[in-house]
Parts: structure tokens; C-alpha cells; sequence
């Protein structure tokens, strides 16, 4: 990789995670997926319950197989039917457990975590009730602020997110955000961590690749 590209991406990187810190969250950087599903499951050791939210990023590293495998009870409503009594309960159990999983929309440079939901199950996770919180970003979600982090929700994120979901909502067809009022509309819920949260401990995980939307 062109040195400089890679100054370039250093410097993003590190003032993210320094922002981060100030902020009070633990921020940690990790070069491989690898490295980022071991410490995962360091932090996942004293835990018994596992949530995982709606997330390609986290499930990317591996870690779902992996914490079944170390006899974890991961709730993860993407195994079960939509709409049913037992999705539904799943959802509610990952606000109560040991561990949440999850990913964030987008990172500032200045050190929030920007996330917008549907139902809000996952935002609802982040801020309280699991024991512990595990964000795991691609460093294609760090932006420079929080302006930048919306419009990041709203020109990728929420349009490929609808699209993967097959709605029909306008932003399938523009590739942008276009304020539906579609039954259909998944961007229902804005959560912006200024500070770690009082009584949850957030960790933000940068990978150095583009991962996730
Ligand atoms: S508000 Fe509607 S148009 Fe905008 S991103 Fe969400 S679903 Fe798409």
C-alpha cells in the first residue's frame, strides 16, 4: 500500500480512538479479524449469555460459532422466524446479557457512536441493561463528525440496509435517504452516545478494513 495512504488512514484511526477514549470508551484497534474475535472472546470469558445484534461486522469475525463452541448461550434473532413470539423474546434477552454484540453506523473523529434502528432493540442494548458492550467498526464507518455520521446513515448505510431487506422504500431506488413515509421504513429510531454510558461498558473494536455497511 502507497505510504501515504496509509499515513493517511493512520491518522484517522488514531484520533478516532483517542476521541474515543477521552469520551471514556474503551477503543482498542486491531489489523486483522483474527486478532479482533480473540480478544472478543477474552472479554466473553466470565460471561454465560451472549447477545448479538442485527450485525454483518461482528458475525463477520467468526465469533458467533466460536462462542457456542466455548458453551456461550448466544441469543441471535437472526436464527429464528421474524415476527414470532420466540424472535421477539430474543430480542428482549440480548438487553439482559452478559455480553452485546453489535456494530455502529458510524464513529466520529470526535468520539460518538451514531446508530439509527427500526425497532431499536439494538440501540436500547448499547446504552443499558447487557453486562458489557462490544461495537466491532470497519474503518469504513469512521467519520469526521456528527453531521458526517448522519449523512453516512443516510446516503449508505440505511439505503443498503433497506436493500438487503428487500423493502420497498424509496431510498432502494435513489441509493439515498429520501424521508419516506413508506410502512415500510426502517430509519425510526437516531441514538447518539455522546459519553460511555454510566452503567455499560462500551467497546469500540476498529478493524483495519472496510467491513460491513
Ligand atoms: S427514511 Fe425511508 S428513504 Fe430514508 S433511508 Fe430510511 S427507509 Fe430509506
Amino acid at each position: 500500500m502507497d505510504a501515504f495512504v496509509q499515513a493517511h488512514r493512520n491518522i484517522i484511526i488514531d484520533t478516532t480512538l483517542d476521541s474515543l477514549k477521552k469520551h471514556g470508551f474503551e477503543a482498542r484497534f486491531f489489523p486483522s479479524r483474527e486478532e479482533a474475535a480473540a480478544y472478543i472472546m477474552e472479554i466473553a470469558l466470565d460471561c454465560n449469555t451472549v447477545g448479538i445484534a442485527g450485525t454483518h461486522t461482528a458475525r463477520a469475525l467468526g465469533v458467533v460459532p466460536m462462542l457456542e463452541k466455548a458453551g456461550k448461550k448466544v441469543f441471535d434473532h437472526w436464527k429464528l422466524k421474524p415476527g414470532t413470539p420466540e424472535e421477539l423474546e430474543c430480542r428482549k434477552s440480548q438487553m439482559l446479557s452478559d455480553l452485546f454484540l453489535a456494530s455502529a453506523n458510524a464513529i466520529t473523529m470526535t468520539g460518538e457512536i451514531v446508530n439509527r434502528d427500526g425497532c431499536g432493540n439494538r440501540i436500547n442494548s448499547m446504552t443499558f441493561g447487557p453486562g458489557k458492550v462490544v461495537l466491532v467498526v470497519g474503518r469504513n464507518k469512521i467519520v469526521p463528525d456528527l453531521d458526517a455520521a448522519i449523512a453516512r446513515i443516510e446516503e449508505v448505510a440505511a439505503p443498503i440496509r433497506a436493500m438487503s431487506l428487500s423493502r420497498k422504500t424509496p431510498c432502494v431506488q435513489t441509493g439515498y435517504c429520501m424521508d419516506c413515509d413508506s410502512p415500510e421504513r426502517i430509519c425510526r429510531v437516531t441514538s447518539i452516545i455522546h459519553r460511555q454510558p454510566m452503567l455499560t461498558k462500551i467497546t469500540v473494536i476498529i478493524l483495519d478494513e472496510e467491513l460491513g455497511y
